[in-house]
């Protein structure tokens, strides 16, 4: 137990979010006592690489970890590791754990991530020993056992985790096939032209892409203790060795639920990162905040989110309160593709084009009523910090020079401030 008169902040989940509102929290000031703890048998780690360098075997397990352990000890917070949080009781302030122990707070965290969603009907921690999803270290690194040169591995989603892992896959010999309900890769996330040119270049490095396809049953072999086939409903089967499933997340809030804070795909935050309860905080993919550029409420899964809404919830908790009001924005590595994605596209009404698909650089501007909303730059390294300034602030540019490439952003963007 800690003692309750003196400040102790305690963080549900070492992921992302929760390792950086540890450190936020010392770097803005704080003294109390902070515990970290965490379901993973690891320190935090890096979770992008999973589906990227770690999978093709280019990075190991320490080069992952966010910072070393004396980093922790250093900044005197506490890492309870391979630890459950069961139970949280908002009302006593407290929280009991897997290892039997419980601890009170005088705030917490809950940073608690989100998870594979599951294939209908089948539990994701199935003991099926070639069926995988894709979330934790564990995960990639028993995915990564089975990538054997040659191997039919058939994926389930066309979304970013999937494509990542063809794409390692591809490059490692494998066979690879890929089902994707809707009638195009990336439906969820970008427009048809974005969509289309990670299709022919997926297709140009041999992945057997079927689109509008309907996932059936998985076709066990003969003991029912691994997949034999993937069975679609039009009748097809893909023969498979391994095969990964990546149909979206699910936010982790049963913490929440519990405790009876507000939830509704995610746990309900202000623009401070506060529950429905005042010494509670969600950050991460597991909260659901409101936007003020969007005017709605997002739950967002990437880093940047994580990162920020972390650096947020520790001003708060510090007394030093600013609110969330940075852009989503997201990254993806597919090949020698870079995709930084920023703003949200949904309800464009007009896109740009800048550069050409065929060089494999290029921008794609989505405008609503002139307006800046979002942009998917393929690529474009040099330029994103520009382009999200642009995204940021809503400018309405010269839309014919943002399609000239020979037009600086610079220019551009100076010539939107004038406007604004
Ligand atoms: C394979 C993969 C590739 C990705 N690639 C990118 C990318 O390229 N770019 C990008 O921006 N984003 C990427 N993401 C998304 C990004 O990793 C997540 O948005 C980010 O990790 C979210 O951080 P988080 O701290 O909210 O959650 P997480 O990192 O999931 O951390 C949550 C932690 O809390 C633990 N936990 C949950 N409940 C409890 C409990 N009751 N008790 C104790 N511990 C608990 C979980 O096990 C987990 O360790 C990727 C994700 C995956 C899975």
């Amino acid at each position: 137990m800690n003692h309750s008169d003196s400040p102790c902040t305690l963080i549900v989940g070492s992921g992302h979010a929760g390792a950086e509102a540890a450190i936020a929290l010392r770097q803005n000031g704080y003294t109390g006592r902070i515990v970290l703890i965490g379901n993973e048998a690891s320190l935090p780690y890096q979770r992008p690489p999973l589906s990227k360098g770690f999978l093709a075997g280019a990075v190991d397990h320490p080069a992952l970890l966010m910072r070393p352990a004396d980093a922790y000890e250093k900044a005197n917070i506490e890492t309870r590791i391979g630890v459950q949080v069961t139970s949280l009781d908002a009302a006593r302030k407290l929280i009991e754990l897997s290892d039997g122990g419980s601890l009170d707070y005088s705030h917490l965290i809950l940073a608690t991530g989100s998870r594979p969603r599951p294939l209908s009907g089948l539990d994701p921690e199935c003991p099926l020993v070639n069926l995988h999803y894709l979330r934790t270290l564990a995960h990639a690194q028993q995915m990564r056992e089975q990538m054997i040169e040659g191997k039919r591995l058939v994926i389930i989603g066309g979304g970013y985790i999937g494509l990542e892992v063809a794409a390692v896959a591809l490059k490692q010999g494998l066979e690879v096939s890929l089902i994707e309900n809707m009638d195009r890769i990336l439906a969820r996330v970008t427009s048809a032209e974005v969509s289309n040119f990670y299709q022919q270049v997926h297709q140009a490095a041999g992945l057997k892409l079927h689109l509008n396809a309907r996932f059936d049953r998985l076709n066990l072999d003969a003991e029912g203790k691994g997949v034999e086939s993937v069975q679609l409903s039009d009748g097809n089967r893909l023969p498979a060795d391994l095969v990964l499933v990546g149909i979206g997340a699910i936010a982790n809030t049963e913490l929440a639920e519990q405790a009876g804070l507000a939830v509704d795909n995610g746990i309900l935050v202000d623009e401070f990162t506060c529950s429905s309860d005042p010494f509670i905080h969600a950050i991460g993919d597991c909260s659901n905040h409101p936007s003020e550029r969007y005017g709605r409420r997002l739950r967002l899964e990437s880093i940047p989110n994580a990162i920020e809404q972390a650096r947020t919830a520790a001003l708060a908790i510090c007394g030093k309160p600013a609110p969330y009001r940075s852009i989503p924005w997201f990254w993806s590595d597919q090949y020698e593709l870079k995709l930084q994605t920023v703003g949200l596209s949904q309800g464009y009404d007009q896109t740009c084009l800048r550069g050409s698909p065929a060089t494999r650089s290029f921008v794609v501007f989505y405008l609503r009523e002139g307006q800046v909303i979002a942009a998917d730059c393929i690529n474009r390294q040099l330029e994103f910090a520009l382009i999200k300034k642009l995204v940021q602030g809503g400018q309405t540019p010269n839309a014919q020079w943002l399609c000239d490439d020979s037009t600086p952003l610079k220019d551009i963007l100076a010539q939107a401030n004038a406007i604004a």
